[in-house]
């Protein structure tokens, strides 16, 4: 293993896609690549556009190395100390793993929970797949109201020396596995994560019937599942790791999910597997099935969302513009909330830069004196639909219809409006003005066709 070294910023940083998928507000990370290796690992297709890549010389989605800063408890211990009322549950780790061995050199593990948690205010969400956690529960005990240990299950125990193969130096599952009843046993909190479970190995529901009750027995306060990430090269690794010791049966059935289609399927078959175990064993509060809709095939989506109990939906599927598990008021309500923001920047934009764009677009009658009040309200509206240039694009439907008015010929404005398409921007502006989003002074405007 060639273990690299590299410097991070930060120490404790704020995640809005782990916030978002309820697992932690932030999240510590102690280097950008993990030595354990395993096959199907996204972090190189996350992380792919980072410097320390280059830097070490190094493909990100290379095996056989490890990057790692061996400061990260310095600066975490400095970030802890910081904003002592913005405080909250931090993930050690999201990208990489603490635990790693790499990171156990340095004891890294160990010393970005003393630096966490010697400040008030912290918890902690450990997640590992390295059994060598275990030497830190004395450290755990001592937090033990503060601190949720968890160790990402892959498969059933008869199945750990197969997935060793695509996990080459993590602990085994058995371990894994001796690692969390050992926490319980010391009675640390809990929580289980099964990811990813693969097909062939374990996405059956006899191993998601095993795996579950073993979570239950060992006190899982949460069990969060997640398919396997189809991003990047990892399925492709995982399915030739496979096949090259030997496991055909099962390197073809990672094969068969390398398609759009099939993947779907896959990850659609999965929450259904995991709900029917729950709901038979009264657990079904605990499951918190991961989910990108946008990655779905809409007849998956919608079979799906026949039943999503226990599924946290991720961001938005595909056509559609708000997360899946907003209701209608909270659309409503969100819609309200983004129009004010941007209208705030809307203002600053149109009173700041308006009289510049107005002067390099050669207005012919000169730029109009004063903004009219209504443009930030346009711009933010049509902004806080999430496409910011409806917003521009409204506001230049204005100034064209008001040029019109008051001089009797079309600009620049009339111009730049008629480059889109009319209709579209014509319901989106009546939808907009029925929707009250905008002052009265601007629900009066009715666009219409403009001739250039
Ligand atoms: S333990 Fe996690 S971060 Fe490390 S290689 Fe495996 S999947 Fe990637």
């Amino acid at each position: 293993m060639r273990v690299h070294t590299t410097s991070l910023k930060g120490g404790i940083n704020k995640s809005r896609e782990f916030a978002r998928k309820g697992l932690a507000e932030f999240a510590v990370n102690v280097g950008t690549k993990c030595g354990h290796d395993c096959t199907y690992c996204s972090t190189g297709a996350t992380l792919r556009f980072h410097s320390s890549f280059k830097k070490v010389g190094e493909s990100p989605f290379g095996t056989g190395y490890a990057i790692v800063d061996a400061d990260t408890p310095v600066r975490v211990a400095a970030d802890a100390a910081k904003h002592p009322r913005a405080r909250g549950l931090v993930q050690l780790c999201t990208t990489v793993d603490a635990w790693a061995p790499e990171a156990q050199a340095h004891r890294i593990g160990r010393r970005c929970l003393e630096a966490i948690l010697g400040q008030p205010g912290w918890t902690v969400r450990v997640l590992t797949k390295n059994a060598a956690v275990v030497e830190d529960f004395d450290v755990i005990s001592h937090h033990r109201d503060r601190i949720l240990v968890g160790l990402s299950l892959t498969t059933t125990p008869d199945k750990s020396e197969l997935m060793h193969v695509v996990e080459p130096n993590a602990s085994t599952n058995v371990e894994r596995m001796a690692a969390m009843a050992r926490a319980h046993q010391m009675g640390l909190r809990t929580y289980a994560m099964f990811c990813p479970l693969l097909p062939g190995i374990a996405g059956s529901p006899g191993d998601v019937e095993e795996l579950v009750g073993f979570a239950l027995d060992v006190g899982a306060e949460e069990i969060f599942v997640e398919p396997v990430n189809g991003r990047g090269p990892g399925l492709k690794a995982t399915e030739e790791a496979l096949s090259a010791a030997g496991h055909d049966q099962e390197a073809s059935a990672v094969h068969a999910i390398r398609t759009e289609e099939n993947w779907s399927a896959y990850a659609a078959q999965l929450p259904e597997t995991v709900q029917r175990v729950l709901r038979r064993r009264n657990a079904l509060p605990k499951l918190r099935f991961l989910l990108y809709p946008k990655s779905l095939k809409e007849v998956d989506l919608l079979a799906i969302r026949q039943d999503d109990a226990g599924v946290r939906w991720l961001g938005e599927a595909r056509g559609e513009r708000w997360p899946a598990q907003y209701t209608a008021a909270q659309r409503r309500q969100s819609r309200c909330h983004r129009a004010t923001l941007h209208s705030v920047l809307g203002a600053f934009l149109f009173n700041r830069l308006m009289p510049a764009l107005t002067r390099s677009l050669s207005w012919p009658h000169g730029a109009p004196a004063r903004t009219p009040a209504c443009c930030p309200a346009l711009y933010g509206s049509g902004a806080a639909t999430g496409d910011p240039s409806r917003g521009i694009l409204a506001t230049a439907i204005y100034f064209a219809e008001q040029d019109r008015a008051e001089r009797g010929h079309g600009s620049r404005w009339s111009r730049l409006a008629s480059w889109v398409n009319r209709d579209s921007t014509r319901s989106f502006l009546t939808a907009i003005a029925s929707a009250r989003l905008l002052p009265t002074s601007t629900t009066s405007f009715r666009p219409r066709v403009i001739p250039v």
